[in-house]
């Protein structure tokens, strides 16, 4: 059952109802959400509801209607994100695990971790002990492979993941291993599942070769009411009558398991397929799927591998893949997780001494416009979720947010595919020299049509949105003329405005964040005439607070302004600098000096690489410009 207690509960009240339900034989997990704060209560025992329901403190008394209860969506509506380690698993990332099915040596496994690492793989699997068809095939290297896959984790900064085969293993495994993986054959292992899920530890496991949906999620009871609550699920294949895979990937396991638990969900394209030229669109289909990421196998030398090397990817392939992974992610609403570089970018080598943050929920990140708003949703995909974040009511009062120290970043929206630069964020950062470019996020502008829950589209009157919004949603509010369009300041604070209007013949346009967030209903999704929408923002910091976003990823990218002297071929001089020292300019602006009639500051952003001397161009340039400023270096997300 749930009990969802009251929000002024006192910890005695609270402590009270804890210890009446553990006294019946319950075991009790409080589950702390951002709306309520619940008690799950499982076990084999019965209480009549009212006896909880009437003690002070409790709010209201809801049975789970699933046989599986810690795993079930209804006892925690927020996804679950996972840590292994550093790595975290679930919410909007994509997680990329891979590395060989099973470990074979010291050379081998280096090998393999050095290039999963290189091409962005955040957690390194191999197995030890392998649970194979035959007697008769490789078994696997055992503790031996353990420790070897120990040292490759430890020598490429990777958390590690391996499979367990037997219970009288899992104490001896958790010496070397980060996540346990329970495989296929084992997913009914019911004392394996108790062994493992009692050492609290993260755990995959992998759908069984025939199980239903069901079934797995009741595995991953048994794991959860044993004591750890830190699993992701695998959907690797099922059997099915179909013998020209190796197995068949039920990708739409994914949205239903995402529906029915608030555990995260990967998929194995590998072992779904068994082909290696099937791995790469079967993981993109994943990842459109929804996944939360995917694990794969990838061997250096396929054609000798001792088990699964047809369906092992060969490292350039992986590499392809990882790209492609990148570039889908943005599309569905994902950002790819990125493992910290090892070495330290050159270009800010000299900001050790700066003091660090690193810790992600102490940080705070100031954007421009309501809860829910775009701005929020590109804080997201560059913070963890946990970071905090300063609704602010202008672009300029986000500006002086990081410039007093209230926030350590703040997300500005500069450029829009459809209605161009936003110059007022590049004239606010020209006017204040203190803060720098440190990093760059995208987003994609979807609109929805967005009421209170119950209104059908025939009861709106009147939608609110900002009046980019509702030029960008032309063609559905034409469709529509009985509908009054009335502007508004901010998207997502049109949604608020609606839903304080508590009116069924009210709708704001906005995107999902904001309906979520205001817990108001979707009624047209997808409304903007032009699909092909995105913002670009910068994340904008003192640089001694930079170093959470630094450590992401290196610098490929800069943003420069400055200013020339009135004579012929002034502006052409600078630009020949970039051009004759290989820098591809992606953007150039100008904008009138504020005070200086007719004068202008240009603003530029290049493209950076390993072979570019970026210090000595900007020496060149200062010594041809009048005024010349570094706004940036940042690593571009396009
Ligand atoms: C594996 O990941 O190496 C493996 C054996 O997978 P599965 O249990 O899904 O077959
Ligand atoms: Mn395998």
């Amino acid at each position: 059952m749930i009990v969802i207690l009251k929000k002024g509960i006192t910890l005695q009240e609270k402590n009270k109802v804890v210890s009446f339900l553990q006294d019946k034989g319950f075991m009790v997990k409080e589950i702390v959400g951002t709306e309520d704060t619940v008690l799950g209560a499982v076990g084999t025992s019965s209480v009549d509801y009212r006896m909880v329901e009437i003690m002070p403190g409790v709010s209201s008394v809801v049975p789970i209607s699933k046989p599986y209860k810690l795993a079930s969506r209804e006892l925690k509506k927020e996804d679950t994100i996972v840590s292994v380690k550093n790595v975290k698993i679930g919410g909007n990332r994509v997680c990329v695990m891979a590395g060989p099915c099973a470990v074979e040596s010291y050379d081998q496994i280096m090998t393999i971790a050095e290039s999963v690492r290189e091409s962005g793989a955040v957690i390194l699997r191999g197995g030890a002990f392998k649970p194979r068809t035959s007697p008769y095939s490789f078994q696997g290297l055992g503790e031996e492979g353990l420790k070897l896959l120990r040292k490759a984790g430890d020598a490429f900064d990777m958390p590690i993941t391996t499979e367990v085969v037997s219970p009288s293993d899992v104490e001896m495994m958790t010496g070397y291993i980060d996540m346990f993986q329970i495989g296929a054959r084992n997913m009914q292992n019911f004392e394996l599942l108790k062994a493992v899920g009692r050492t609290k530890m993260p755990v995959l496991l992998k759908r069984g070769l025939s199980a239903t949906i069901e079934e797995w999620l009741m595995a991953a009871e048994y794991l959860m009411a044993s004591g750890t609550d830190q699993v992701v699920l695998c959907e690797r294949g099922i059997r099915t009558y179909e013998r020209a895979t190796r197995n068949t990937l039920d990708c739409s396991a994914i949205p239903i398991v995402q529906k029915l638990s608030h555990l995260p969900v990967i998929g194995d394209p590998s072992h779904a397929t068994g082909k290696r030229d099937m791995v790469q669109p079967m993981s993109l289909a994943l990842v459109a799927g929804g996944a939360s990421g995917i694990i794969v196998e990838v061997h250096n030398k396929p054609e000798c591998a001792f088990s699964d090397g047809p369906q092992s990817l060969y490292p350039v392939q992986f590499e392809k893949l990882m790209r492609d992974i990148e570039a889908l992610c943005p599309v569905v609403g994902k950002s790819l997780e990125k493992a910290p570089r090892i070495i330290p970018d050159s270009i800010h080598s000299d900001s050790a001494e700066h003091h660090e943050i690193l810790d992600p929920t102490k940080i705070v990140v100031a954007f421009q416009g309501e809860r829910g708003a775009f701005s929020e949703l590109a804080v997201r995909r560059s913070f963890d979720e946990e970071a905090k974040v300063l609704p602010c009511h202008s672009f300029a009062e986000t500006f002086d947010a990081v410039s007093s120290g209230k926030a350590s970043y703040a997300v500005l929206p500069v450029e829009n595919t459809l209605g161009g630069t936003i110059y007022d964020n590049l004239d606010l950062l020209a006017m204040h020299p203190e803060l720098t470019v440190v990093g760059e996020q995208q987003v994609r502008v979807v609109h929805n049509l967005i009421c209170v829950p119950g209104a059908r589209l025939e009861d709106i009157k009147k939608v609110y949105s900002h009046p980019q919004a509702l030029a960008q949603c032309k063609e559905f509010l034409a469709s529509l003329p009985e509908i009054e369009q009335i502007p508004y300041y901010d998207t997502a604070g049109s949604v608020e405005f609606a839903k304080k209007q508590n009116d069924k013949s009210i709708a704001g346009i906005a995107g999902a964040p904001a309906a979520k967030f205001h817990k108001m209903e979707i009624l047209a999704q997808g409304i903007e005439t032009n699909p092909s929408n995105y913002t670009r923002f910068y994340i904008i910091s003192r640089e001694e607070n930079a170093s959470y976003i630094r450590s992401q990823a290196k610098s490929n990218k800069a943003a420069l302004s400055f200013s020339v002297s009135d004579e012929p071929g002034a502006l052409m001089k600078i630009l020949s600098i970039l051009g004759d020292n290989g820098m591809n300019m992606t953007k150039l602006e100008s904008r009138p000096i504020p005070g200086k009639p007719w004068e202008y500051t240009f603003f530029v952003e290049v493209q950076l690489n390993e072979e570019i001397e970026f210090e000595k161009v900007c020496e060149e340039i200062k010594k041809a410009a009048v005024s010349f400023r570094v706004l940036g270096t940042y690593a571009s997300v396009l």
